[in-house]
């Protein structure tokens, strides 16, 4: 912005890995950023997106090779390929075709001491149309906190902070996991205000409750 010299600017960014209670799911942290500098206005969306198609392999034999492009969904979304010793220092991304892909994996083999290929997901949204869409989902939120004026100071932004577990299980109390209530608030002025869950539902299910079900 201050190359440009524009007032008003939006930036993306995220982080993918699996995810911290269920390590075989991958999930991916995505950012919307929208700066105002005439208003001095920041505000942040974020979701945690669990549509991603992130994932990694070494590739052991060319037979794994065809499931897990299937699996990312190559090559409508690149792949990057580097040699399995990290230390070699080639790295060939945006990966999308067959033949780029078959020169890579023959060029890392033969750069990396043990002849072994490390394949990944190019997660830059240009290379990744599952992202994209995520963006495009995020970039909706954006829109309607920008369009949520603050109760107490009026300025764009009032929306979901965070939310906060404790769901009481129906049959005998105990507090679950399951969100109790959201955290609704302002980004400039500090403002926050509790609220009941948006769809009314005030007790858990006891299939979800430490102490029913453990
Ligand atoms: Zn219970
Ligand atoms: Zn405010």
């Amino acid at each position: 912005m201050s190359a440009s010299g524009l007032p008003i600017g939006i930036a993306s960014e995220a982080s993918f890995g699996p995810h911290p209670a269920m390590p075989m799911l991958a999930v991916g942290q995505e950012l919307l950023i929208f700066l105002d500098l005439e208003r001095d206005l920041c505000v942040l969306e974020q979701r945690l997106e669990w549509r991603t198609n992130y994932s990694q392999t070494l590739l052991e034999s060319d037979d794994q090779l065809a499931p897990w492009l299937a699996q990312v969904k190559f090559p409508s979304h690149s792949v990057i390929a580097r040699p399995a010793t990290a230390q070699v220092g080639v790295l060939l991304k945006g990966l999308n075709t067959n033949e780029s892909l078959a020169d890579a994996i023959s060029l890392c083999r033969a750069a990396d001491p043990d002849g072994r290929v490390w394949l990944e997901t190019d997660m830059r949204a240009h290379c990744n149309p599952t992202r994209m869409r995520s963006i495009r989902r995020l970039g909706i939120s954006l829109v309607h906190r920008l369009r949520s004026p603050c109760p107490e100071c009026g300025s764009p932004g009032w929306g979901l902070l965070e939310t906060k577990p404790g769901l009481p299980c129906s049959d005998c109390g105990t507090a679950t996991e399951l969100t109790l209530s959201e955290i609704w608030g302002c980004q400039q002025c500090g403002a926050r205000r509790a609220q009941p869950r948006r769809d009314g539902r005030l007790q858990a299910d006891p299939g979800q409750c430490p102490w029913c079900n453990p």
